[in-house]
């Protein structure tokens, strides 16, 4: 295991120290972890242990991440290392994110040269937290953007706002988690902060990041009529433009409710498209195209993960000349 220092914190007394990557800033005595579990004090040293170890490689469709507006139709890349600094009780990747999988240990030289095999766009760090792998990310996006490949993340979003301002140049889009309008479930259920994650959106957007925001609606946690209204008011608030997908929950980890209702779910993708231009229902099939919010044409037509460009790559739409926003 590679042993690379970690970046963002500070000396305690008696060889402890305070991880300040993120707002759980962590105070950690010699030879523990903090919340995360890939950050461990040695000798007072706080060590990046995650640095390169990847428990996965796979080339997905970017939709897969998803990710609508960003390179649509192209593979990508996919990777990601143990460990989260959330805990929530229905992660859909808690065998990764809560527990400790095998992993492989690629440089970011290694991870740079495979960047475009398989016709990849570049490289997704994604299925747990990639803003915890924070030092071994940031050196593969340097590598990444020099070569003129994409970095994508796909997040949670809970990071302190200079190490965002850091990593952010590097990145070409990401998909961050919104689990709900309310303080209460992150505090209560994730053991986060929503004025933190709200924040990083904006810093996101700040650097030009092409952002998208899920949300998984979890049955009797944050799904009901005022959920629904008080998120999709959120988003708006941030710009209506934003691609929002409204996700289906699956029983897993700690979670055994069923999953969500259909109804519920159409209801919700119902509510968000009186305010919202893009609107995605994921993890069920219902018509997920991509639709000119001016004239209401399709730009991309969608099928799982599978699409068609009935006009081409087209920067401006062809029915009423309104700019696409969509990055080819
Ligand atoms: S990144 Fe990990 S160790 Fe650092 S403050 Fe967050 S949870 Fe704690």
């Amino acid at each position: 295991m590679k042993q690379v220092e970690a970046r963002y914190y500070e000396k305690l007394p008696n060889n402890r120290v305070r991880c300040l990557l993120c707002p759980a800033r962590c105070a950690i005595s010699p030879g523990r972890l903090g919340l995360c579990r890939v950050r461990r004090n040695i000798d007072g040293i706080l060590v990046a242990e995650a640095y390169g170890q990847l428990v996965t490689l796979a080339l997905d469709p970017i939709e897969k991440k998803p990710l609508y507006h960003f390179m649509p139709g192209k593979p990508i890349l996919s990777t990601g290392a143990n460990g989260c600094n959330f805990r929530c009780p229905f992660c859909q990747n808690w065998t990764i994110s809560q527990s400790k999988a095998d992993t492989v240990y690629y440089s970011p030289e290694d991870l740079a040269e495979i960047s475009a095999r398989g016709g990849s766009v570049g490289i997704a760090f994604t299925y747990t937290e990639p803003l915890v792998w924070f030092e071994y990310v940031l050196d593969c996006a340097r590598l990444l953007k020099k070569m003129g490949k994409a970095v994508v993340l796909v997040s949670n979003g809970y990071i302190n706002e200079e190490p965002a301002r850091e990593i952010f140049p590097f990145v070409d889009a990401a998909n961050i988690d919104l689990k709900s309008s309310s303080a209460d479930f992150y505090k209560k259920i994730c053991m986060g902060n929503l004025d933190d994650v709200l924040r990083t959106i904006r810093l996101a957007r700040e650097y030009q990041i092409k952002v998208e925001l899920t949300n998984l609606l979890i049955p009797g946690k944050n799904d009901s009529e005022k959920d629904l209204t008080d998120i999709v008011d959120l988003v708006a608030a941030i710009d209506p433009l934003i691609p929002f997908h409204i996700s289906r929950y699956f029983p897993n980890y700690e979670y055994s409710y069923p999953p969500t209702p259909i109804s519920i779910l159409d209801r919700a993708v119902a509510i968000a498209r009186q305010k919202l231009a893009y609107v995605y229902p994921g993890n069920y099939i219902r018509e997920s195209d991509t639709r000119c919010p001016k004239c209401g044409l399709i730009l991309v037509k969608r099928q799982g993960y599978s699409i068609e460009l009935p006009y081409g790559r087209v920067t401006v739409c062809p029915g009423c000349n309104r700019e696409v926003d969509v990055i080819w």
